[in-house]
């Protein structure tokens, strides 16, 4: 081992992913005492391993042997990487992750910050003022700050913000301010103070586009679920089980329920009605178009009532991915263990997402939520399926593709139209994209990096009138 640096730069490494020696050495089937003994320049590891480190982390040799490290630092620093799934599966109240969960957990953070607070307040700009009401942020802060008292104040004027959900959070104890910080919401249920790292973003994947691991999957002979758990870990399984568990269970409570959803729209509830209705003139596509829509209503209408369901990728989308996999559950008898690798894919679709382009209604329009549901809903299916790498790329790529372009427009700030019947439309839609990219694998021109950066591209170019502020399409028409 020629280069003096090769001990620091192995540390740096890992480091820079958030790993102990002990989960590095399990990604490279080693002990941490041997990855202790090269960062400490006591033993160098073999070269196999070195190119296994390579490819895991997208470096090339010379990142290791070359004299300069500040070549290699400031190459870096312009890269992203993707953190743990945990971060995009979330268990938790609807009805909306960016607007009452996300609320939610920076409200919790500052009142642990702050215990000598004997009272707080709140104020709401962008998209969170526009249609906290109708998602109920306000109410979501004020619970989650009891029993101390908190004001919420919708800001509707201020402009300059460093996000579309943004939200101040002020202590005070004897009327005097003791502290003050400012959350973005960014999606997903995910927070991060401004100015400061990411909350709990661990940058666990080293590697951040379909195409690398692509790459490193077809190198490895691995599905993407294998990618997945090699990356986090056997006990991801364990956790990606549990989100299997409440996906279910929100399918079958919903469907059992019938009545009006909470709201001045007066919507009915229609997953117990889809589920047991038979259209005249029943096919079997029919059948299947209506019990996967019933699927997806069951956890839509869950969630516009705020009871318990998972962010997949968020609460306004959450329909879509349960009830692909409960209708294929129920028609093909898949086993729980063969679900979980079709929701580990899933979530990596949906973290590649989040990592390039955004999962944020109020950022870049529907397409970001029920888009990347789709496209999330569509892979794991496909990896239900048996399909190639190829083909589960191809069929997430449609399903992000023919939702470019789609606005977030919720009557009254609610989550309820047009967000519950989309996710409905959107399952049937993942089933189609499958279907499709079965049949034309081959002809595929579009990568789903490409649609992603579109995705993102498009987004920003919206007009603010369709980023989830009720100002525009549905939400200004409708009387
Ligand atoms: S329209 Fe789409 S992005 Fe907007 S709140 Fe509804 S589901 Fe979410």
């Amino acid at each position: 081992m020629k280069s003096p640096d090769f001990a620091q730069r192995i540390a740096q490494l890992r480091k820079e992913y958030n790993l102990t020696q002990s989960e590095l050495g399990k990604q490279l089937g080693v002990s941490n005492r041997a990855v202790s003994k090269w960062e400490n320049g006591i033993s160098n590891p073999q070269i196999e391993i070195i190119y296994q480190i390579c490819k895991m982390y997208g470096k090339d040799l010379d990142y290791f042997f070359e004299d300069s490290l500040e070549a290699e630092k400031e190459k870096e620093k312009k890269g992203k990487s993707m953190p743990t799934i945990r971060e995009l599966y979330k268990i938790g109240r609807g009805p909306s992750s960016s607007h009452t969960m996300g609320p939610e957990k920076a409200s919790f953070i500052f009142k642990e910050k702050y215990p000598e607070a004997d009272s707080f307040k709140a104020i709401l700009y962008g998209s969170l003022a526009r249609t906290g009401k109708g998602h109920m942020t306000d109410f979501s802060i004020i619970e989650t700050m009891k029993p101390k008292k908190c004001e919420v104040e919708f800001d509707y004027t201020t402009t300059d913000l460093p996000h579309p959900n943004t939200l101040d959070i002020i202590g005070y104890k004897d009327g005097k301010e003791i502290g003050r910080l400012r959350f973005l919401s960014l999606g997903g249920g995910q927070i991060k103070i401004d100015g400061e790292e990411l909350h709990e973003n661990k940058n666990l994947y080293p590697l951040h586009s379909f195409d690398e691991i692509k790459k490193y999957c077809e190198e490895h002979e691995m599905r993407l679920w294998q990618y997945v758990e090699m990356i986090e870990g056997k006990k991801i399984f364990d956790f990606v089980l549990e989100i299997w568990n409440q996906m279910q269970k929100s399918v079958k409570e919903g469907i059992s329920k019938t009545g009006v959803i909470p709201g001045r729209l007066g919507v009915q509830k229609k997953a117990n009605h889809l589920y047991n209705q038979h259209h005249i003139d029943e096919t079997t596509e029919t059948r299947e178009n209506r019990m996967v829509a019933s699927f997806a209503f069951a956890v839509g209408e869950e969630n516009a009532c705020g009871e318990t369901i998972v962010t997949a990728p968020t609460c306004g989308a959450s329909g879509v991915v349960p009830a692909v996999m409960c209708y294929y559950k129920k028609k093909r008898n898949f086993t729980d263990e063969e679900i979980v690798h079709a929701l580990e894919t899933a979530a990596l679709i949906g973290n590649l997402v989040k990592t390039n382009a955004s999962i944020s209604g109020a950022e870049c329009g529907c397409q970001a939520e029920i888009g990347t549901a789709c496209a999330m809903a569509s892979a794991g299916l496909a990896e239900l399926l048996g399909m190639s790498l190829s083909q589960i790329e191809y069929a997430a790529e449609i399903a992000i593709e023919h939702h470019l372009g789609l606005t977030c427009d919720p009557i009254y700030g609610l989550v309820q139209i047009p967000c519950i019947e989309r996710n409905a439309v959107a399952a049937m839609r993942a089933i189609n994209a499958v279907n499709l990219a079965n049949f034309l694998t081959d002809t595929r021109k579009i990568s789903f990096d490409l649609v992603v950066d579109t995705m993102y591209e498009t987004g920003k170019d919206l007009s603010k009138l369709y980023k989830e502020t009720a100002e525009g399409g549905l939400s200004k028409l409708y009387k």
